[in-house]
């Protein structure tokens, strides 16, 4: 879930490499990130997204043509979930967003870490992540 707003842990950062070591640190469920993958809007390419998520689902919509997409498997469990908009502590609803996957030693995902950078104060957070138990898995990378 994401950090606590206020507390000294609040970490800021400006770009990409930022929230991929955000997320690492972050690890959720102390799980190792083996993997962060930027997300990119697969219509424009633009990288500022409005994200809503609830635990285990997240949607992103590009901030620059609209386009909405579903973050990893998320379109799979859409319906059952509550997603509500992410918000920044600072007011902000403008990210940059990035996925951080840890893997088993088969290359299989076993749980995934949604990132968001404020793109207003730099604020970065994980704000959604939950474990993949299925497989095969390993495609799911590319899905950020
Ligand atoms: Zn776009
Ligand atoms: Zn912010």
């Amino acid at each position: 879930m994401i950090e606590e707003p206020g507390s000294s842990e609040q970490r800021r950062g400006e770009d990409f490499a930022d929230l991929a070591a955000a997320i690492r640190e972050f690890q959720a469920e102390g799980f190792a990130v083996g993997e962060v993958t930027e997300s990119v809007c697969g219509r424009c390419e633009g990288r500022a997204f409005r994200v809503v998520a609830d635990d285990d689902v997240a949607r992103r919509t590009c901030t620059a043509c609209g386009t909405s997409e579903f973050i990893v498997d998320s379109a799979d469990y859409w319906d059952e979930a509550e997603p509500v908009e992410c918000e920044c502590p600072c007011g902000g609803d403008k990210f940059a967003a990035a996925v951080g996957f840890s893997l088993h030693p088969d290359g299989e995902v076993r749980w995934v870490s949604v990132g968001l950078r404020c793109l207003a104060d730099g604020a970065m957070g994980v704000y959604a992540d939950w474990k993949i138990n299925y497989g095969p898995s390993a495609h799911l990378v590319n899905l950020a």
